[in-house]
């Protein structure tokens, strides 16, 4: 993911920009996710396999761990479903 929208207390949401961007435009030295710092900051990490966003896979998506063909098969609009 390229970027984070992020909501804080008051204000309009804000853009968080991710840790693969800046390492591709040389502003860090890592790609790794922010939240986890396991894996590579992609889309199969935070849809798939990120730790640090497990609970809140599992609270929208219904599982805590998904393979990227579980993610293909999800059906937007429905939570706890694929
Ligand atoms: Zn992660």
């Amino acid at each position: 993911m390229w970027c984070d929208t992020v909501q804080s207390d008051s204000s309009a949401p804000e853009c968080s920009v991710s840790p693969s961007f800046l390492y591709i435009m040389g502003l860090t030295d890592s790609p790794l996710c922010g939240r986890c710092r396991a894996e590579k900051d992609t889309s199969v990490n935070v849809l798939c396999e990120c730790e640090a966003l497990s609970t809140l896979r599992h609270a929208y998506l219904g599982a805590f761990v998904l393979s990227p063909e579980d993610a293909l098969r999800l059906s937007l609009g429905q939570s706890g479903t694929y």
